[in-house]
């Protein structure tokens, strides 16, 4: 036997994600797979979200690697390109960039002139990331418009605020009247403007982590959105000890019992993607019911308190996240968001589809 951790990823719960964005949004997808998918996989998870119109990501080899394992559809690069020498490679396996400053847009010359590049124009209308100011867009459009290299232009921007009370508003509609003048497709809405701001939608919607199954939202679950978790993080009780009051847990024994308690030893750690950061009190499920973690998450291993749960002994099942803990209220209390989680799944970890 091996060391009991596993990822297990749900393709059809990736699957029934998906048609919740198509329910909500008569947009065509791109669906947002960089990071790996997210910790998912990419070529897995872009084959279980086939029916997304296009796919988003960073990586120009891993656009290659998706366009060579046979995917047709649109292959966003949501960074664009770097360096000159990445355009032949766009040219030839037809891929989609965004164009977000100049020095890009003065490497263009170096694209082939067989073909035509389709080019995503990023505007920034508020976030101060990425994307040209508001104030060039008419100039950068005209040299678009007049390039011998492109093709069809697609105007986005992105929302700083969509998950939370302050919304898209003011972006909304700065980027309404930026673009008014010119009859090109749009994109706008990630995953919590998708949900929650329908007049976001337009011709593109770009959903990522409500494919993977969890809330952008801290105020709504995912459950309560209509979303499956994706990927499970399981493992096993390794250790079981009894502890008397005063007794420490683990490194700088940061945990010290206050009476006699139960607690178990789980074989996962912040090596196989964990936080290190979450403190004592996260929420983790052993044999099935609700429990705390105890102490400092270790490398290899975490401590946690048994003294409420029934039947558990070496070999218990302990999920970490995924089915029946929500990753989104482990890194609550871990003081990050499941993006976080989901994505630093570590390689050591073996992913079971
Ligand atoms: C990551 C990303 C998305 C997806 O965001 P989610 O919050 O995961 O839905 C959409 N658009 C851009 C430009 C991104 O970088």
């Amino acid at each position: 036997m091996s060391r009991p951790i596993q990822a297990r990823i749900d393709l059809s719960a990736l699957k029934s994600n998906l048609r919740v964005v198509r329910r909500l949004a008569s947009s065509r997808i791109m669906a947002v797979i960089k990071a790996n998918a997210y910790g998912h996989g990419l070529l897995r998870a872009a084959g279980a979200l086939d029916e997304a119109e296009g796919f988003a990501l960073l990586d120009v080899r891993d656009a290659i690697a998706l366009r060579e394992a046979g995917f047709r559809q649109t292959i966003l690069l949501l960074e664009g390109f770097f360096t000159a020498d990445e355009l032949p490679l766009l040219a030839e396996y037809e891929l989609s960039t965004v164009i977000h400053n100049l020095q890009q847009l003065a490497m263009l010359d170096a694209y082939p002139r067989r073909g035509s590049l389709s080019v995503w124009l990023k505007i920034n209308t508020g976030m101060n990331r990425l994307g040209f100011a508001p104030e060039q867009v008419p100039a950068v459009m005209e040299k678009l418009k007049s390039h011998p290299a492109i093709g069809e232009v697609t105007l986005m921007t992105h929302f700083a605020h969509a998950d939370e009370s302050e919304g898209v508003a003011e972006q909304l509609e700065r980027f309404k009247g930026l673009t008014a003048a010119y009859r090109a497709p749009r994109s706008l809405a990630n995953s919590a403007a998708l949900l929650r701001y329908p007049a976001t939608h337009a011709e593109w919607v770009r959903p990522g982590i409500m494919l993977y199954g969890a809330s952008p939202f801290a105020d709504t679950s995912a459950q309560q959105l209509g979303l499956q978790p994706v990927m499970t993080l399981s493992s096993e009780i390794i250790s079981v000890r009894e502890l008397k009051a005063g007794d420490r847990v683990g490194y700088a024994g940061l945990f010290r019992a206050d009476k006699c308690m139960r607690i178990g030893t789980v074989a996962c750690g912040y090596a196989d993607g964990y936080p290190r950061h979450a403190p004592t009190g996260t929420p983790i499920l052993v044999n099935g019911q609700r429990a705390r973690t105890l102490g400092r998450v270790s490398m290899d291993m975490l401590s946690v308190d048994m003294s409420e749960v029934s039947g558990a002994e070496v070999g218990s099942p302990v999920t970490l996240w995924g089915n029946g803990m929500p990753v989104e209220e482990v890194a609550a209390a871990a003081g990050t968001i499941s993006y976080e989680l989901i994505c630093a799944l570590t390689a050591r970890v073996p992913v079971e589809y």
